[in-house]
């Protein structure tokens, strides 16, 4: 083993127990990540990805294949060119197969250590490792040797069976390991000899002892050292032994560099999470943040001073008008006016629409803009003047911008952000990353069968009819309707996202678990007004007004490809049209899941409708399919409903 690869052993044995479980995993790349980054702390040369799988399959191999646990079991023979495409885990590294390793690593280089290495000159020897005059050294002069400048009892028995070990170059992929063969003899060896020597060994009954001598068989007897005495670690590295290291059993690293390195660790994100946050930075359009006015003699101001479009709820400002009364005065310019001109321009304003019903003494309206009887309604409604200076081209801005130009806008930046090389879970071929067109089927949910959709969607997010005492303006489902849908058959593995209502979120748990699923989670959506606002007066809710909802978060199956840590479980947004949900949770699920994956919307209106989702709902225009297996599965379920 060279020193890389004693490098890797040591990575491994130090961290075995924080490198199997969360947030590591056992993910062989992450455990390459974490490696490269505790190599980095330690200053020491790289290890390509390709070396490290190498070196691992070499560490499995020397130790008779029974040292690192993986899932699949054939894991470390698969050769994966891209650590992005590797999602095979280690569920188990066996630390006393890997101390025997090193022991034995290190007595080889140390048997064939020249004399002059304790001499006090610093010289190593290390150069004299590799060669054939060392690799046929009697067995008698290794014994020597190292019985005189380290007698470790169980080590100096090893050295019996061991011929030196030749250094390997692993920078040009190619492995030389003549010797591989000895070693595994002399692990095999050494565990006999421990065995015949602890035959008659007392067991210690106590738990601490018993903790100590599985230790103490585990790491051997501590070796004698004098002050000029070689660490064999040292010696690979061509340094002379710094005397307080030599409490440290298996590493170079002291115990307070040790602990620098764990917290490093720690502290440190998971490469594919900060690479997964980028991508998704990139990725995703952000709409500017404008201040509103808090100013109320702006908003009465400005109430003679604009029109208001009552299809829209959005303002003009009467340019001419506001410009002729700031120059009213030739002499002097109306301050007041000017200073109104000037917030205009950066701040969104919200003016009080009077129209001749309007009753000020009864305040504000609690729908405002989503008002369904907004010219007799006899609350008070706002119109919403946009800054003066915001883009032309900004989608809040210009509220008669076309849905279809807002979604191109939306994937123009998708797909001028080129970044495909870095991501988990996805083909590098751009072309097959790309999303389908929108497509729906209006159907009753309860009457189609589920097979027709597939049941391979990435995402389904269903926001089903529950019934509550409201009345709406489409059909509900009793709660054993709901459950009678196969939902079960959607997924092999994914997300699903159920949106609840304040009863029913107890019974969405319940019907999630029975559907298969393990609730995770729940994203709510903070609701707030035209005015920005928090929703705090009465539309829904017994006790306390409804100022918020919830959607809980589920899961299934082997989940590994969902990207973590992007979103939060917070949507703060405003409320819409009875029962619309924000647009917020497509950009939260699209981060999720990634593109590329097929998504499913059940009991979807047509607004809901988007590129790369299927919609499902029986208030959808017709239905629209591209997918050609879907389109078969659709078209046969029809003929067999017809005939
Ligand atoms: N999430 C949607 C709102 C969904 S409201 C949005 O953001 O706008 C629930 C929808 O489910 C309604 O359109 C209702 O007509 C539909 N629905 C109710 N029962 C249904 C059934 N049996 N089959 C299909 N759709 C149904």
């Amino acid at each position: 083993m060279d020193r890389k690869g004693l490098e890797i052993v040591k990575f491994l044995l130090d961290w075995h127990y924080l490198l199997t479980e969360p947030p590591v995993n056992g993910s062989i790349p992450e455990i390459y990540f974490c490696f490269v980054c505790s190599v980095y702390s330690k200053g020491k040369d790289k290890v390509s990805w390709l070396q490290f799988m190498k070196y691992l399959r070499l560490i499995d191999k020397l130790c008779n294949g029974n040292t690192l646990v993986c899932i699949p079991n054939y894991a470390l023979s698969q050769h994966y060119e891209d650590l992005f495409r590797c999602f095979d885990r280690i569920t188990y590294i066996n630390r006393l197969s890997l101390a025997l390793l090193l022991r034995t690593s290190q007595n080889l280089h140390y048997s064939q250590s020249p004399p002059n290495s304790r001499d006090g000159t610093g010289n190593s020897g290390v150069d004299n490792v590799s060669g054939e005059s060392s690799r046929h050294m009697s067995p008698s002069t290794s014994i020597n040797s190292t019985s005189n400048s380290r007698p470790s009892s169980a080590g100096s028995a090893v050295l019996n069976f061991v011929s030196p070990i030749k250094s390997f170059e692993g920078t040009d992929g190619t492995f030389e390991q003549p010797h591989e063969l000895d070693i595994v003899e002399t692990i095999n060896l050494h565990y006999q000899r421990k065995k015949l020597e602890d035959v008659n060994y007392q067991i210690p009954v106590g738990k601490s002892e018993r903790l100590k001598y599985v230790m103490n068989l585990i790491e051997g007897d501590k070796p004698m050292v004098s002050e000029n005495d070689i660490y064999p670690i040292k010696m690979i590295n061509n340094k002379r032994l710094v005397p307080k290291d030599i409490n440290d059993t298996y590493t170079l690293t002291t115990k307070s560099n040790r602990l620098e390195q764990l917290e490093y660790l720690l502290n440190t994100e998971c490469s594919s999470h900060s690479l997964q946050r980028e991508r998704a930075r990139l990725r995703t359009s952000v709409l500017p943040f404008y201040d509103c006015c808090e100013d109320n003699e702006h908003s009465s101001l400005l109430s003679t001073l604009v029109t208001f479009d009552k299809n829209t709820s959005f303002c003009k400002l009467n340019e001419d008008k506001i410009n002729k009364i700031i120059h009213e005065n030739k002499d002097r310019v109306n301050q007041r006016f000017l200073q109104l001109h000037k917030c205009c321009e950066v701040k969104m304003h919200f003016i009080p629409i009077v129209q001749p019903q309007t009753d000020f003494k009864l305040g504000d309206c609690s729908y405002l803009d989503t008002c369904h009887k907004i010219s007799s309604c006899r609350y008070v409604h706002y119109g919403q003047l946009m800054p003066l200076k915001a883009d032309a081209g900004d989608v809040i801005v210009n509220s008669n911008i076309s849905e279809e130009r807002k979604l191109k806008e939306l994937y123009d930046i998708k797909e001028n952000i080129r970044i495909w090389d870095f991501t988990r879970g996805e083909s590098v071929c751009s072309y097959l990353n790309c999303e389908l067109p929108a497509q729906w089927i209006n159907c009753d949910l309860m009457k189609i069968d589920f097979e027709v959709f597939g049941n391979d969607f990435g995402v389904v997010i269903a926001d089903p009819s529950w019934t509550i005492h409201m009345n709406l303006s489409y059909s509900s489902l009793k709660d054993d309707e709901l459950l009678s849908l196969r939902m079960d058959k959607l997924q092999r593995d994914g997300i699903f996202l159920l949106w609840v209502t304040g009863r029913t979120i107890e019974t969405g748990r319940d019907f999630l678990t029975k559907w298969g699923y393990n609730v995770i989670n729940q994203i709510t959506w903070i609701k707030t007004s035209q005015l920005i606002r928090t929703i705090s007066t009465g539309r829904t809710g017994h006790w306390l007004n409804h100022s918020k909802e919830h959607l809980l978060v589920a899961v299934k199956g082997d989940i590994k490809w969902i990207n973590r840590s992007i979103d939060s479980q917070i949507m703060i947004s405003s409320t819409r049209e009875t029962s619309r949900k924000p647009d917020e949770i497509y950009g939260i699920v699209e981060r999720l899941v990634g593109p590329g994956v097929r998504k499913l919307e059940i009991f979807g209106r047509q607004h809901n409708t988007r590129p790369g989702w299927l919609t499902v709902g029986n208030q959808l225009e017709g239905t629209r399919i591209v997918e050609r297996e879907l389109l078969q599965r659709y078209e046969a379920w029809r003929r067999s409903t017809l005939g």
